[in-house]
């Protein structure tokens, strides 16, 4: 039995991990009740970008793919070169991950693709299977 938590919103996962990131996407107070829904894709620490949808959050890990071939990013769907975008590691679930392709300049990907692009990746990506800590 188990039971999903929805009361932990993404955004105070956001906060807590990395405050300075939450603070510049939400200001101080944070709390845009009744505003759009927040879709985008942030840059937080070490490379990392965090998938932000609504209340759910999910982290992307840059990895180093071994080959030099021309990369496809999954968002904007230009074709890129190995120094403009990498591959993401995408931990949906406990067994689940997903591998996504990301220019690496994330704010000119997101208007090339727009909040379709965004709705589209996001609904590859989510809902998160909820990790249970063994
Ligand atoms: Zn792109």
């Amino acid at each position: 039995m188990s039971e999903r938590r929805t009361d932990h919103s993404a955004r105070d996962v956001l906060r807590e991990l990395f405050p300075e990131s939450y603070r510049e996407l939400f200001g101080e107070g944070g709390g845009a009740e009744g505003g759009p829904l927040t879709l985008g894709l942030y840059p937080v620490a070490d490379g990392r970008l965090a998938l932000v949808h609504g209340d759910q959050l999910a982290e992307f890990t840059p990895l180093d793919p071994k080959s030099n071939k021309a990369l496809h990013c999954d968002l904007c769907h230009y074709t890129r070169s190995r120094s403009e975008a990498t591959l993401f590691r995408v931990v949906v679930g406990a067994r689940r991950t997903r591998y996504v392709t990301l220019c690496l300049g994330t704010e000119a990907c997101q208007k090339r693709a727009g909040r379709r692009g965004l709705e589209t990746l996001a609904d590859r990506i989510f809902p998160l299977e909820p990790v249970h800590a063994d």
